[in-house]
């Protein structure tokens, strides 16, 4: 008897502009091809414009979901159905779940952050001190506050962005808030047990950039981490690990993103080991 066909895809992707070079699709085929998935991630570089037109597309298309980035990943909310209790306080949403017709929108950058951390301290009743206050420190903020953060310290050259992480923190989540601004040499609290570079200092090409941190101030045993992808391992981190710091790299961030991200549509588990090793053949290319 002949088996029965079925070449329709599951469909995911990503919503931005520019979205080129955005390498997430290969990390996400890499670990749908290793789950042996008939599934796809499409690239699609869509305008402010076109953004509702985008996702009423996909919604009668039957996507399963995408992930939006920049300049979407607020405007994306206007058309989706439900947010996410953590998206709802980062006020941003990066991956869109479509269950049975319903658009739920999540943030996954703060939950990667957080399974990061995870594999090296658990962030309950630590003190946390965060560079950098956009999108990537919110995230990274609220969900280390959620997950019981005792303290967040947010550092930041402007002052009001820096407040509005701190109020946003403060007024979801029980851990204590502290704004320091940013002027010169910023030296690290002796209690912190967390330090986290969220700034975009350091990206490619401006690879030998680092944060205006007192590198003395790092305890031996510190937690730093950064959420710089590529390079993987930062002026920043080579800096903290000559001070005997714990470190944590952006692409584990990005890798474990990614994962969140496919569980949410899949409902199964892939190989962040086939994920990372995807990420790091293209940021060695
Ligand atoms: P934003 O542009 O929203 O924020 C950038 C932040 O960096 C601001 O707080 C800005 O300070 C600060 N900053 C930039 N340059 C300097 C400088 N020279 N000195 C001091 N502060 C500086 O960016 P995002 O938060 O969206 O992204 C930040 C980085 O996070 C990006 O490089 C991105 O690659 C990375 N990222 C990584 C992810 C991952 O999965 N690994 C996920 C998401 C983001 P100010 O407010 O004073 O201007």
């Amino acid at each position: 008897m002949a088996a029965k066909l079925d070449f329709l895809s599951l469909l995911t992707g990503c919503f931005a502009t520019p979205v080129a070079e955005n390498p997430t699709v290969v990390m996400v085929e890499a670990a749908y091809r290793a789950m042996g998935l008939d599934a796809r991630y499409i690239n699609c570089d869509v305008a402010p414009a076109d953004l509702g037109d985008a996702v009423r597309g996909a919604r009668a298309m039957g996507w399963r979901g995408f992930n939006c980035s920049l300049p979407h990943k607020v405007a994306v909310i206007d058309f989706i159905d439900e947010l996410a209790p953590s998206a709802e306080i980062i006020g941003a949403v990066n991956c869109v779940i479509n269950d049975d017709g319903r658009l739920i929108g999540e943030n996954t950058d703060g939950k990667g952050f957080l399974a990061s951390l995870r594999e090296v301290v658990d962030p309950k009743g630590k003190h946390v001190v965060v560079l950098g206050a956009g999108g990537a420190s919110r995230a990274v903020a609220v969900e280390t506050a959620l997950a019981g953060a005792a303290s967040i310290t947010i550092v930041n050259r402007d002052a009001a962005r820096g407040k509005a992480v701190v109020q946003l923190v403060a007024a979801n989540t029980a851990a204590d808030t502290l704004f320091v601004p940013w002027t010169g040499d910023y030296a690290i609290p002796p209690d912190t047990d967390v330090l986290i570079n969220a700034t975009s200092i350091g990206l490619f090409p401006g690879v030998d950039d680092r944060p205006a941190v007192d590198f003395a101030s790092i305890r031996p045993g510190m937690v730093v981490a950064d959420v710089i992808p590529n390079p993987p391992h930062t002026a920043f981190l080579k800096a903290a690990e000559a001070r005997g710091a714990r470190t944590l790299d952006g692409l584990g961030m990005l890798v474990n993103q990614g994962v969140v991200g496919i569980r949410l549509w899949t409902g199964r588990e892939p190989d962040a080991k086939v994920m990372r090793g995807a990420l790091e053949a293209v940021f060695a290319g």
